[in-house]
């Protein structure tokens, strides 16, 4: 029994059940239990490795991108902004991509809710000048140029399942002394009566009110100027069951081990996007396609002349697992906020 299950067991047992929004955000953030609060999850050694922690070529791209959004509004007086920065590595090669441009803001502000890796992401910027805040309501006014990768799908969501005449929530309660999920009675609820018409009996619809909510803190920053991307996987509409946890890189009971598994939902851009105003979107880009079209292909050809063997081999590896699409290129997608009337950054389609 892991001592989180213990404190949640008990937890129910007096209070009732929980929705799946406290009992992720128990998982992941409690103070002395949580997944992210005491560990490096990341890497090789660790349950899952993202996008910068594959290639600093990912870094080096997007901060290219957002460089040119900068210069497109004609270098506005901004900062640098990250959400969830995990081990510091994005932000790293962001700052080191776009080192030789004149007068880019080096001041960044990093929304971390773990302490631990706060101290992670200390060591990997040294010498940066970098002010950590723990959530994005606290980000200072814009203009802004901010990155969030694998940030939103960290966030806790509630399911809804599709009754007859309204929705039953499901959440996580006891089977004598075991976690179990269960369902609440059916009931109407208004957050999703634009969802009767696309669903049926017995489909899952997610819901993360604080991805919207941070949505709407990021867009009120980044309309004063500048861009915000924002790269994870999901898709367009939340639809079917996508809690997930991986533990080791293996996927796991979500409620087989809680605080040691990473637990994870599929980003809705549906929703990311409409929460956005009053900035202007774009289109939702496949990962594999908005690289491609910042120019990681030659990107990659540059790096891989001063590499031979193994670290060759894993170059051309990392190139194919961004791009893609059975690997990273397809499932994650991006999407850019800027202010109304400025140019989406480049790699990025205004929504028609
Ligand atoms: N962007 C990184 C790490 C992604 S993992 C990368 O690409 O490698 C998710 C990150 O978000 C972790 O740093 C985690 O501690 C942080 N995080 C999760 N929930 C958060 C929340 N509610 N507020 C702030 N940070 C959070």
């Amino acid at each position: 029994m892991t001592a989180l299950r213990d404190l949640l067991t008990r937890q129910i047992a007096t209070d009732g059940p929980l929705n799946l929004a406290d009992y992720m955000q128990l998982c992941l953030l409690h103070p002395q239990h949580g997944y992210y609060a005491t560990r490096d999850p990341f890497g090789a050694a660790g349950d899952f490795i993202t996008a910068p922690e594959i290639s600093q070529m990912f870094g080096e791209l997007l901060g290219l991108c957002l460089a040119q959004a900068w210069m497109d509004q004609g270098q506005p007086d901004a900062f640098l902004a990250e959400l969830g920065p995990g081990r510091g590595t994005l932000m790293k090669d962001v700052l080191r991509a776009t080192a030789r441009i004149p007068n880019f803001p080096r001041k960044v502000v990093l929304v971390e809710a773990s302490p631990h890796l706060r101290s992670v992401q200390a060591e990997t910027l040294a010498g940066e000048d970098v002010a950590w805040v723990e959530h994005s309501s606290a980000l200072p006014d814009g203009p802004v140029l901010l990155i969030a990768n694998e940030f939103f799908d960290a966030l806790p969501i509630r399911q809804f399942i599709r009754g007859a005449n309204g929705w039953s929530e499901r959440r996580v309660g006891l089977q004598g002394d075991t976690l179990a999920f269960g369902l609440t009675e059916e009931t109407r609820i208004d957050a999703l009566s634009h969802r009767l018409a696309d669903t049926g009996a017995g489909d899952i619809v997610e819901f993360c009110l604080s991805a919207t909510q941070i949505m709407v803190e990021v867009a009120a920053r980044v309309s004063q100027g500048g861009a915000g991307i924002i790269v994870d996987y999901g898709d367009w509409r939340s639809l079917g069951d996508t809690f997930q946890a991986l533990e080791n890189h293996a996927p796991v009971d979500p409620l087989a081990s809680p605080g040691l598994a990473d637990l994870t939902a599929h980003v809705d851009f549906e929703a990311l996007t409409r929460s956005a105003h009053p900035c202007q979107v774009s289109q939702m880009t496949p990962q594999g396609v908005l690289l491609e079209r910042l120019g990681i292909t030659p990107r990659a050809q540059a790096l891989a002349q001063v590499l031979q063997g193994e670290t060759l081999d894993a170059h051309i590896a990392a190139h194919r697992r961004l791009t893609h699409p059975e690997e990273m290129g397809t499932l994650f997608k991006a999407i850019a906020l800027t202010p109304r009337h400025a140019p989406p950054p480049p790699g990025f389609d205004l929504a028609s």
